[in-house]
């Protein structure tokens, strides 16, 4: 039996991060703005904000388009876009490998 642990260990690092980065979103660009205002930067709220929305961006991404470890293909959007939030998909869309299942 092929163990696809360490693919499910790779896939919960990232959507802990995507989780960590969209909670942190407010905290972080609120206090770029103190921070800021205290130096008279006003522009660093908006760098922040955005290099933060890239970040969210990035790791979203990352998530919504991992790979199955069995067949190799997306595995929760079929086409582009998919309905249900790829973080709640149980089974791959293509083969229907339950999520964090070793087959
Ligand atoms: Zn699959």
């Amino acid at each position: 039996m092929i163990d696809y642990q360490p693919a499910w260990r790779r896939y919960r690092i990232w959507r802990s991060l995507a989780i960590l980065v969209w909670l942190g979103f407010f905290p972080v660009t609120y206090l770029a703005g103190v921070i800021g205002k205290h130096f008279d930067v006003p522009s660093l709220f908006i760098v922040a904000a955005l290099v933060w929305m890239l970040f969210m961006a990035s790791t979203v991404a990352e998530v919504s388009w991992v790979r199955c470890p069995r067949c190799g293909k997306t595995f929760a959007v079929k086409m582009f876009f998919n309905l249900l939030p790829p973080v709640f998909v149980r089974r791959c869309v293509h083969c229907g490998l339950a999520k964090f299942s070793n087959g």
